[in-house]
């Protein structure tokens, strides 16, 4: 199966797509992540997107499409995946659609407070990238998973989160349409405990 993992930034999308790759053995495809790991290697993609990331921009379609339609034709693609971060803009869905097909689309509901709450304590490990709340860390500054120290992402800034917040208003939540319009969506609303939040996706996907 192939799903979507859709909603603002700081609603929990790396989080239960995390847990559903984890339990499912089906990958995570976090295009955040990705671009975060060639901005690390310096490579030229890297370097093409860190003024775009670090601004709370969105990175440039072509770039991003070409990104990901050479992962989902990795072998560990083949049996499903979880498109996390993915697609972000209608141009990026209607490229997706030409070399994938969609099962379901999970388009996570959030209050502001919740996702300012989320983005402004989130940490995330350095080195392995795991995340972090500051209201769970109890004060720590290492990542359990692998010893790397925590950061505070540039784009985590008050600022910069606000304007991702606007970016996400205008070029991606014209989405949640387009994929009502090819019956793909299931709303669900975060708003509890990762536990229970995470049961009723998995619910939703029939899972
Ligand atoms: P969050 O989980 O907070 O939504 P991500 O890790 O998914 O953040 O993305 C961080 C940044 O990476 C985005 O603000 C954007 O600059 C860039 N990015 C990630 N995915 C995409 C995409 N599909 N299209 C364009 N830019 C992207
Ligand atoms: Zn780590």
């Amino acid at each position: 199966m192939n799903f979507i993992f859709l909603g603002p930034p700081g609603a929990g999308k790396g989080t239960h797509a995390k847990l559903l790759s984890q339990k499912h053995g089906i990958p995570q495809i976090s295009t955040g992540d990705m671009l975060r790991e060639n901005i690390k290697r310096a490579t030229d993609l890297g370097k093409q997107a860190q003024v775009y990331i670090d601004q709370g921009e969105l990175v440039p379609d072509d770039l991003v499409i070409q990104m990901v339609e050479e992962r989902l034709a990795q072998p560990d693609c083949q049996k499903g995946y979880i498109l996390d971060g993915f697609p972000r803009t209608v141009t990026q869905a209607e490229a997706l659609s030409k070399f994938a097909r969609i099962d379901k689309v999970i388009d996570l509901v959030a209050d502001t407070s919740v996702i300012l709450g989320n983005l402004s304590g989130r940490r995330v490990c350095g080195n392995c990238g795991a995340t972090y709340h500051t209201r769970r860390l109890n004060g720590a500054t290492t990542c359990a998973a692998c010893g790397g120290k925590l950061i505070h992402r540039v784009d985590d800034q008050p600022e910069t989160i606000l304007h991702r917040l606007e970016v996400y208003h205008k070029k991606t939540e014209p989405l949640i349409e387009y994929y009502k319009k090819a019956d793909l969506i299931m709303d669900v609303v975060v708003e509890s405990t990762i536990d229970h939040d995470f049961m009723l996706i998995e619910k939703a996907l029939g899972l």
